[in-house]
C-alpha cells in the first residue's frame, strides 16, 4: 500500500556515491533516524556524512504516520519498573 508520504512528498535523489570520502560521523540510512541525526549534526557544525542504500525515506519512514507524542504505547509504568524513575525522565526529556 502506497503512503501519503509517497504520493505527495517528492523526495531528492542522488548519485551514487563514487570514489573515497573522509568524514568525522558516518550515519547508515537515510529514515527519520538518519536524517535528524544528520540534521542535527550540521547545525552544531559536526562534519557528518549520511548514506543510504536505496532511497531517502523509503523504508518504515515512508510508511509513518508522523504523529508527535510523548507516550507512544504509554511505556512509562514499564520503563519505571524496568530501569528506576530517572531513566524514565531521560526518555520524557528526549
Ligand atoms: C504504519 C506506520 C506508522 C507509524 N507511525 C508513527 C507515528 O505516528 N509516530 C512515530 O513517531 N513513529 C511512527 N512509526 C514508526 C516510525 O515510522 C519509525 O520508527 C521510523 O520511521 C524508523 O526510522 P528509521 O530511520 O529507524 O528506519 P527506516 O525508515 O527503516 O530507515 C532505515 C534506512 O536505512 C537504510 N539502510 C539499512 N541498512 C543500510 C546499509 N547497510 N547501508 C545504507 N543504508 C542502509 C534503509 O534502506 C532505510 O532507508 C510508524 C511506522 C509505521 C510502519
Amino acid at each position: 500500500m502506497e503512503s501519503i508520504w509517497e504520493r505527495s512528498v517528492e523526495r531528492p535523489q542522488f548519485d551514487t556515491l563514487k570514489g573515497e570520502r573522509k568524514t568525522d560521523v558516518l550515519i547508515i540510512g537515510g529514515g527519520l533516524a538518519g536524517l535528524l541525526s544528520a540534521y542535527m549534526m550540521r547545525e552544531k557544525g559536526i562534519d557528518c556524512i549520511l548514506v543510504e542504500a536505496e532511497r531517502i525515506c523509503g523504508a518504515t519512514t515512508a510508511n509513518t504516520t508522523a504523529k508527535i507524542t510523548l507516550q507512544h504505547g504509554a511505556i512509562y509504568d514499564r520503563m519505571i519498573r524496568r530501569f528506576g524513575i530517572d531513566f524514565a525522565r531521560l526518555y520524557l526529556k528526549a
